[in-house]
């Protein structure tokens, strides 16, 4: 089950674009049912985008209540990766979030979903971490087509 979105506060300082840093893509998979569409997916990001791919989570880690892997890329990445990714996700669900030093808004609030939107543990993410926190993008520079 999705979890509510908090309640936005309409009177709140418009927040700049520029503070995006970078994005994630979270590629969701059930172990026994789509695991080989994941790894298919997997395979076709590593082919053709300058982005980071992180390692298998079949087990839950951190926000997410399912089984996924991590896609991170730079900020120009995503007006050809994204759509990319609607068009070719293969049933998969998706979330795509922000990096902006604001780790619980970027998941539930900033967040956009291809697919079902699953429920994310907002309560184990940091309202707000410094910028020596978040973790650079280091693009493949050639297919990282391995585990
Ligand atoms: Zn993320």
């Amino acid at each position: 089950m999705a979890e509510a979105e908090p309640v936005l506060d309409a009177h709140a300082a418009l927040q700049p674009i520029e503070d995006i840093l970078s994005y994630h893509a979270h590629i969701y998979y059930d172990v026994a049912r789509t695991r080989g569409v994941a790894e298919w997916l997997r395979e076709r990001i590593a082919e053709a985008f300058p982005v980071q791919i992180g390692r298998w989570h079949d087990k839950c880690v951190g926000p997410h209540t399912a089984s996924m892997y991590q896609v991170a890329f730079e900020v120009p990445v995503f007006a050809r990766f994204v759509p990319w990714l609607m068009l070719n996700r293969r049933g998969l669900d998706v979330l795509v979030h922000p990096n902006t030093l604001q780790p619980r808004a970027d998941h539930l609030v900033h967040a956009l979903w291809l697919g079902q939107r699953l429920a994310i543990k907002g309560e184990v993410l940091s309202e707000r971490i410094e910028a020596s926190q978040e973790d650079a993008v280091i693009v493949n520079t050639r297919p990282d087509l391995g585990l």
